[in-house]
């Protein structure tokens, strides 16, 4: 098939290139948009990131365009507009797994480095300043995580946070066995929020997963809680966190998304003037560790994620069930 790929960065042109089977490859590097849509002319199916919109108009026009497929290449489908996308008969694949541990390991490093500050001590040091004076870490051992949403990730995560002896409380609609079987104990979301002295969301964004976190569940929080985002921006109202941080309510904050991330996040603004004073803001404050996306973003899981979009588009082309449509 030829695939119109957007929103394409170096690596994804190598991974997907080294794995590309029988298919026409081209590669993008403008999100797709009302302009850039165009350029899926003459294309069968595209393939998109997070933070391309796939909305109504958008679906509009590929439909005219003759685009029969879209394959996502990333877990998370909140971008889509699936009513609209099946009226249109234009099919959706996606990748619902590729390596849970590339995201869970992220957040634990998001944790690690808040807690013991390595950030910090690194330019320190490189700057011949081998003080130690505001450094103070805390030990996890026997301190209480708690998990939002124990899927795949959330499952992994728990399984590293358990290594380093804390206890792991967790909260979902299904509580998954596994952990339980290894002492995790499912409460309800108030009880996580209140006993926890780090939470890690790992819940998808849906209608009811947005603005999880909001001034209600900050309340509810421990003082000087660490709160860890690598799923999905919209699950935390950031101006209310920016107030929480603002008041001491939390204490340290790790994210690997946000709310307006798209047209930030995967880009090089270091010439520009950034225009989001929410991020700017977060930014000003030292207890803040922000990472642009790049959970995903190990040799494995670029791997996987080609290999499955490409046997995606395959299953498609041969009218098969490839177990990975939305
Ligand atoms: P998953 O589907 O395996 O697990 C999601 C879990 O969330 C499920 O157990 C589900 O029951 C639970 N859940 C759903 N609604 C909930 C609710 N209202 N309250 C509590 N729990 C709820 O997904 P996964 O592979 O573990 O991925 C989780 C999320 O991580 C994805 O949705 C995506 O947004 C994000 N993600 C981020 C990156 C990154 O690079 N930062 C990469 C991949 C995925």
């Amino acid at each position: 098939m030829k695939i119109a790929f957007f929103s394409t960065k170096p690596y994804d042109k190598e991974f997907f290139e080294k794995n590309k089977q029988t298919h026409e490859l081209a590669f993008y590097d403008v999100s797709l948009n009302e302009s850039s849509v165009r350029l899926a002319e003459g294309f069968d199916a595209i393939c998109v990131f997070v933070n391309d919109i796939v909305n109504a108009t958008i679906l509009e026009k590929l439909a005219q365009l003759g685009i029969k497929l879209i394959a996502l290449r990333c877990a998370g489908f909140n971008n889509v507009d699936f009513e609209v996308a099946k009226k249109l008969n234009i099919s959706v694949v996606r990748v619902p797994a590729y390596s849970p541990h590339a995201v869970a390991e992220h957040a634990v490093s998001l944790i690690m480095t808040l807690n013991r500050k390595t950030h910090k001590a690194y330019n320190r040091v490189r700057e011949g300043n081998f003080s130690l004076e505001k450094l103070i870490g805390f030990d996890l051992f026997q301190k209480t995580i708690g998990v939002i949403g124990t899927g795949k990730i959330g499952e992994a995560f728990a399984k590293i946070m358990l290594g380093f002896g804390c206890k792991v409380i967790a909260y979902d609609i299904f509580k998954n066995q596994n952990l339980i079987d290894l002492g995790v104990t499912y409460s309800s979301l108030d009880d996580v929020l209140s006993q926890s002295d780090i939470i890690s969301l790992h819940c998808p964004l849906t209608d009811k997963t947005i603005h999880l976190i909001d001034n209600e569940a900050l309340e509810k929080m421990k003082t000087g809680v660490m709160l860890i985002n690598t799923s999905r921006g919209a699950l935390i109202d950031t101006q209310a966190v920016v107030e929480a941080l603002k008041n001491k309510k939390i204490g340290y904050l790790g994210l690997d998304v946000y709310e307006q991330e798209s047209n930030i996040f995967f880009n090089d603004l270091s010439e520009e003037i950034l225009i989001d004073d929410t991020l700017a803001r977060l930014m000003t404050f030292p207890n803040v560790l922000i990472t642009s996306h790049q959970g995903f973003l190990t040799e494995e899981a670029l791997t996987q994620i080609a290999i499955i979009t490409l046997n995606n588009i395959s299953a498609f082309e041969e009218g098969k069930k490839s177990g990975n449509e939305v």
